[in-house]
C-alpha cells in the first residue's frame, strides 16, 4: 500500500474509527513500557524518527549513545503504535507487539507476529509457545529478561494465520531498525516464517535450521518456533531445537548447562 492508498483510506475513517485508532495506539505504547512522548515535532535535519544529529566529532560517549538508541526506540515503538500499513491487520489487531528486552542484548529471538495473547497484552511471547521459550531460555542458562524478543510482524494477523509476504514486508522497516538500536551479538530465528523473511530466503526450515547464517554481520542461528514443540503438533522437534541451541551456546561462548 502507498502512501496514497494511506491517506485515501484514512479520509475514510469515522470518528468512531480515530477513537479506536488512538485508544489501539496509547495501548500500544503502553505495553512497550512507553509512558511519555516527544512533546515537539522532529527536527529539521535529525534522522527518520525525530533523532538529533550528534555534532561531536569524536563521536558520543557509550552511556550518551545508548541513551540515545533508547530514544531513538521509544520513538519507532510509537510510530509502530500508529501503523497503518496492512490494512486488515489494522483492523483486527488489539495493539501492536513492538518487543521487549534490554539494549545490547547478547541474544536477540526473532519471531512470526503475535498470537492472541500477545495481541491482548502487548508482549511477544506471553502465551503458551512464550512458556515453552521461557523454558528454553532457562534451559541455556539465561532469563528472559536478558534477551530481546521481537516478531517480523508487529500485528496479529487474524485467526493466527501467518503474515503475507506483503505484511511482513511492511514490517520490515521497523525489525530492521529495532535490530540496529538493540544491537544483539546473537539471533535467533524461531520458525520458518522468521528464518525466511529475517534472511530472504524460501528454503525450509528443516534445511535452514542447525547452522549459521549472516544477518548484516550477526550469526543467526535458526530453529522450530516453540509453538511446533508443543503437544499435539511435534513435540519430539524439542531434541532437534536442543542440539540446536547447544550449536548457539557454543558459538557463544557459554557453557551448556548441566541438564
Ligand atoms: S504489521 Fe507492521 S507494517 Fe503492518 S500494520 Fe502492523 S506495524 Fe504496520
Amino acid at each position: 500500500m502507498n502512501e496514497k492508498d494511506i491517506l485515501s483510506e484514512q479520509s475514510k475513517l469515522t470518528p468512531a474509527d480515530l477513537t479506536r485508532q488512538l485508544r489501539q495506539h496509547l495501548d500500544s505504547l503502553r505495553a512497550a513500557g512507553v509512558y511519555w512522548l516527544p512533546a515537539e515535532p522532529p527536527q529539521a535535519g535529525g534522522g527518520s524518527d525525530g533523532a538529533v544529529p550528534i555534532a561531536n566529532a569524536s563521536g558520543p560517549s557509550p552511556a550518551d549513545d545508548r541513551e540515545q538508541r533508547r530514544h531513538e526506540l521509544t520513538v519507532l515503538a510509537e510510530r509502530v503504535s500508529g501503523c497503518q500499513r496492512c490494512t486488515e491487520l489494522v483492523v483486527s489487531r488489539s495493539r501492536t507487539v513492538f518487543g521487549v528486552g534490554p539494549l545490547d542484548a547478547e541474544l536477540c529471538f526473532v519471531g512470526e507476529a503475535p498470537g492472541a495473547t500477545e495481541d491482548q497484552r502487548g508482549e511477544p511471547f506471553v502465551g503458551e509457545a512464550g512458556q515453552l521459550l521461557n523454558r528454553i531460555i532457562a534451559a541455556c542458562g539465561m532469563k528472559r529478561e536478558d534477551v530481546y524478543i521481537c516478531n517480523i510482524c508487529k500485528c496479529r494477523p487474524p485467526g493466527n494465520r501467518q503474515p503475507t509476504a506483503q505484511e511482513a514486508g511492511n514490517c520490515r522497516e521497523y525489525l530492521e531498525r529495532q535490530l540496529e538500536l538493540v544491537r544483539p551479538k546473537f539471533i535467533c530465528a524461531l520458525g520458518a516464517c522468521a528464518a525466511q523473511n529475517l534472511l530472504g530466503t524460501s528454503q525450509s526450515i528443516g534445511k535452514l535450521r542447525g547452522r549459521f547464517h549472516d544477518y548484516k554481520g550477526i550469526p543467526v542461528l535458526c530453529t522450530y518456533h516453540p509453538a511446533f514443540l508443543l503437544p499435539g503438533r511435534s513435540p519430539h522437534k524439542k531434541r532437534d531445537v536442543w542440539e540446536d541451541m547447544k550449536k548457539l551456546l557454543a558459538r557463544m561462548g557459554r557453557p551448556v548447562p548441566g541438564r
